[in-house]
């Protein structure tokens, strides 16, 4: 990128896993990042290990589960940035824990849906105004194969759930977003070695981390409201 030209980007969840490889992903393209993480402590930590030469990270508390804390972190970006280039939503739980579609409690399924799907929801809404002044806005929702119409699985329901409902804010931010020329897009990073997935899983955080740094950087309108995997579209 040419010097004075850098685009800002927000990644939620970028203490740790996926979120940090984006973040530094990101950064290794030339974007300043804003890791943000719900612990002020575990996100400092992060944006001191990334902080290294000409890279430009800064950290901002951010809890999904939060209104309040979204609020806060809208203001506070409207005070530090003019515009915000991407969006990455990516922070998520994984709580079923055994519990299958036959006995998971409605708490399982309110709190999953309330940090995966509904956070992201109230992320976009407020920071819209900071979204709309960039050039070529983009929105990317880390999702996964579990959302997807094949690929639900009854294990892990209250997860499956969350992100069939992720890739469904997709498509409506998608509609509601077009004439205001800012792209939305669901992601799926494969089976990755994280907290989340696990040692046995094949890909690593950068794998894993890939496509939505390609679709920050080269996704377009014409593809919003899409759902990729490998940078390919792929089905919902
Ligand atoms: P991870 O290692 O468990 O990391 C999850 C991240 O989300 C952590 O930074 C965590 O913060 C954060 N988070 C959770 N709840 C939050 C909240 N309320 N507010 C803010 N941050 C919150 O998981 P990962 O594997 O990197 O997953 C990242 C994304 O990829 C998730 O959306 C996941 O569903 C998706 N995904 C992962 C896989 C996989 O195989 N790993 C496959 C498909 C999709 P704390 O450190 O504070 O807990």
């Amino acid at each position: 990128m040419a010097p004075g030209s850098e685009k800002t980007a927000l990644v939620t969840g970028g203490n740790r896993g996926i979120g940090f490889a984006i973040c530094q992903g990101l950064l290794a393209q030339g974007f300043h990042v804003i890791l943000t993480a719900r612990s002020p402590e575990k996100g400092q930590a992060a944006v001191a290990q990334l902080s290294t030469g000409s890279n430009t990270v800064s950290f901002l508390q951010l809890d999904m589960d939060s209104d309040a804390s979204i609020e806060k972190t809208a203001t506070q970006l409207s005070q530090d940035i003019s515009n915000l280039d991407v969006l990455i939503n990516n922070a998520g739980i994984y709580p079923d824990n055994g519990a299958s579609i036959l006995t998971a409690p409605r708490e399982l399924l309110i709190r999953t849906l309330n940090t995966n799907s509904f956070g992201p929801v109230k992320l976009i809404q407020a920071l819209l105004p900071l979204l709309e002044k960039a050039d070529n806005p983009r929105i990317i929702n880390v999702s996964s194969g579990n959302g997807q119409l094949d690929g639900l699985s009854t294990s892990v329901p209250s997860y499956s759930l969350s992100k069939l409902a992720l890739n469904g804010i997709t498509i409506l931010m998608a509609d509601a977003l077009r004439s205001r020329n800012i792209a939305v897009f669901a992601m799926c990073p494969g089976w990755v070695r994280t907290d989340m997935g696990g040692q046995s899983a094949p890909r690593s955080p950068e794998q894993g981390a890939d496509t939505a740094i390609w679709l920050a950087i080269e996704g377009t309108l014409a593809d919003s409201g899409k759902f990729f995997r490998d940078r390919q579209p792929q089905p919902f």
